[in-house]
C-alpha cells in the first residue's frame, strides 16, 4: 500500500483521550469508515493480500469487526462467522473466558461455524495486548481449523500484542501506532 494510502488512514483516525477508562488513548475508527474512498480502500488493501491464501471463512470479533470483516467476506467471496459476547448466539456455542487488565471477558462462536477443512482469516479492527485475539483464536481451535490468519486495521506497536500471536499466526495490520 502506498505511503499516501497510509498517512490518509491514520491522519483521520480520531484520538478520543481517556476512553473508555483513564490513561487509554481510544482509536476511534468511525471517522475513517464515514469516508467511501478510505472504506473501500481499506477493504480492497486487505482482499488483495489474503487473495491467494486459500481463505474460506471470514471470523470477526463483536463488533467493530464485523464492520470491515463483513465487507471483507463479500469481496472474497467467503463465509462470515460472528464471535460474539455471551449470550448473544442462539444455538451451542463454545466459550472462552480470558483476562483483562482489571477483570474477565468472555466470547463464544457457534460449535457448527466451522469445520476441519477452513481456513480461517480472524479480523478485529485493532490490536492492542493481543488479549482478545488470543481468547477469539482458541475458539477457533476448537474447530480444528487448517490454517488461521489474523488481520487488523490498526496496530498499537508498543503493547507488543503481535509478540503473543506471531508465531505461529501470521499478523497483517494495515496501519501502525
Ligand atoms: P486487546 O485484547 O488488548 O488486543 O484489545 C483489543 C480489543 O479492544 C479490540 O477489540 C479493540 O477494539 C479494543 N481496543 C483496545 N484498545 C483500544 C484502543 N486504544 N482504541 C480502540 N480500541 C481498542
Amino acid at each position: 500500500m502506498s505511503d499516501f494510502l497510509i498517512h490518509s488512514i491514520k491522519d483521520s483516525i480520531r484520538n478520543i483521550p481517556d476512553f473508555p477508562v483513564k490513561g487509554v488513548q481510544f482509536k476511534d475508527i468511525t471517522t475513517v469508515l464515514k469516508m467511501p474512498e478510505l472504506f473501500s480502500m481499506i477493504v480492497d488493501q486487505m482482499a488483495a493480500h489474503y487473495a491467494n491464501m486459500g481463505i474460506t471463512k471470514i471470523v470477526a470479533i463483536e463488533s467493530r469487526g464485523f464492520i470491515i470483516g463483513g465487507a471483507l467476506a463479500y469481496k472474497l467471496g467467503v463465509g462470515f462467522v460472528p464471535v460474539r459476547k455471551p449470550g448473544k448466539l442462539p444455538a451451542e456455542t463454545y466459550t472462552k473466558k480470558y483476562d483483562l487488565e482489571y477483570g474477565t471477558d468472555t466470547l463464544e462462536i457457534h460449535r457448527d461455524a466451522l469445520h476441519d477443512q477452513d481456513v480461517v482469516l480472524l479480523h478485529d479492527d485493532l490490536l492492542a495486548t493481543g488479549g482478545t485475539s488470543l481468547a477469539a483464536i482458541d475458539l477457533v481451535k476448537q474447530s480444528g481449523v487448517k490454517k488461521i490468519f489474523v488481520s487488523f486495521i490498526v496496530e498499537l506497536d508498543f503493547l507488543k500484542g503481535r509478540n503473543r500471536l506471531c508465531p505461529p499466526y501470521e499478523v497483517f495490520s494495515l496501519v501502525h501506532f
